[in-house]
């Protein structure tokens, strides 16, 4: 199968052909359709998480048809494979419906290897069916940047006013989310990104605006998307009382030191790791009520580090899905 592969850290992928998986039992054959090109891959591939497989074909936002292998989809079935590809059932984590926080988790697209490629292999208990609603494309952003970002807006309460700083793929999601259920969205971006910000407005954002200086009242909560540890102590300073703000992603640059004050009067910080396939269920059931609609570039699976270098210089507006 032809797939694009990281082979060290720091070093673009490399577009190679490599055999086809030979799914273990309880694993199905996947031909992948399309796959959402994520900022943890970028955080993978920058080499800023401390343990991927190497060789790894990276990728957890995966539609794609079952071929064979499992019991639980037909052949032919459209699937969605997201992040979270094993937990060992058991731990108490496992046992409490955190399985999130599995010790032993194994991740798509960095334990095991995930969807930038024509084939791949996945545990059936932890597939989606994709709603069919949506197109390939335009399902596969809701499989990591909805999903984990749903889980972010329901770890941040019941906030009226809430703040979504870094404006990326995740945070166009949860907008609509948050506007659905009559909750007033505040966008931070970086400073100047006035594209950005007109996006924002267009998705129901009450305002839009640089996300270091804040919006014109105290929020509610704040979800910090962006992997900027300045944006930690901003967002306490932006909240009110009792507020919480929500750190989104995988890896995020160092906090910076702040008074005691800003965290003083009840104020919460919390991070949000991986997602439960409850979460992935629920989710998927709301997304076409709403409906989300998302907002897709597309790149040929050969344009993979294209995609990624976007991403990674913020010039995408939405999220970016390989077409394989
Ligand atoms: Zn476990
Ligand atoms: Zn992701």
């Amino acid at each position: 199968m032809r797939a694009a592969v990281l082979e060290k850290a720091g070093t673009l992928l490399r577009l190679a052909d490599l055999p086809d998986p030979e799914p273990a039992r309880g694993k199905m054959l996947l031909r992948v359709r399309v796959c959402g090109v994520c900022r943890t891959d970028l955080h993978i591939v920058d080499g800023e998480l401390a343990r991927p497989k190497l060789p790894l074909v990276p990728g957890h936002q995966i539609v794609g048809e079952v071929l064979g292998g499992g019991s639980r989809f037909e052949p032919g079935a459209r699937v969605g494979v997201p992040w979270l590809g094993w937990t060992c059932g058991e731990c108490r984590y496992c046992v409490s419906g955190r399985e999130n926080l599995c010790d032993q988790a194994r991740f798509t697209g960095y334990d095991l290897d995930g969807g930038y490629a024509e084939l791949v292999a996945a545990d059936e208990r932890f597939c989606f069916t994709v709603p069919e609603a949506y197109s390939d494309e335009q399902a596969a952003p809701l499989l990591c940047a909805g999903l984990i970002g749903y889980r972010s807006l329901r770890l941040a309460g019941d906030a009226e006013s809430i703040g979504l700083y870094g404006f990326g793929a995740s945070a166009h999601i949860i907008c609509q989310v948050a506007t659905a259920e009559r909750r007033r969205v505040f966008a931070g971006t970086r400073a100047g990104d006035d594209e950005t910000q007109e996006f924002a407005r267009s998705l129901g954002a009450v305002w839009a605006g640089d996300a270091l200086a804040g919006p014109p009242e105290e929020l509610d909560a704040v979800i910090v998307f962006a992997p900027a540890g300045e944006l930690v102590p901003a967002a306490l300073r932006h909240v009110r009382k009792g507020g919480s703000v929500v750190c989104a992603g995988i890896h995020m640059s160092d906090i910076p030191t702040f008074p005691y004050e800003l965290l003083w009067g009840e104020r919460v910080i919390r991070s949000v790791a991986n997602l439960t396939r409850a979460d992935g269920d629920e989710f998927l059931a709301l997304a076409p009520t709403i409906p989300i609609r998302t907002e897709v570039e597309t790149f040929p699976l050969e344009e993979a580090n294209e995609a990624l270098d976007r991403l990674r210089r913020g010039a995408l507006r939405g999220a970016a899905v390989l077409v394989v």
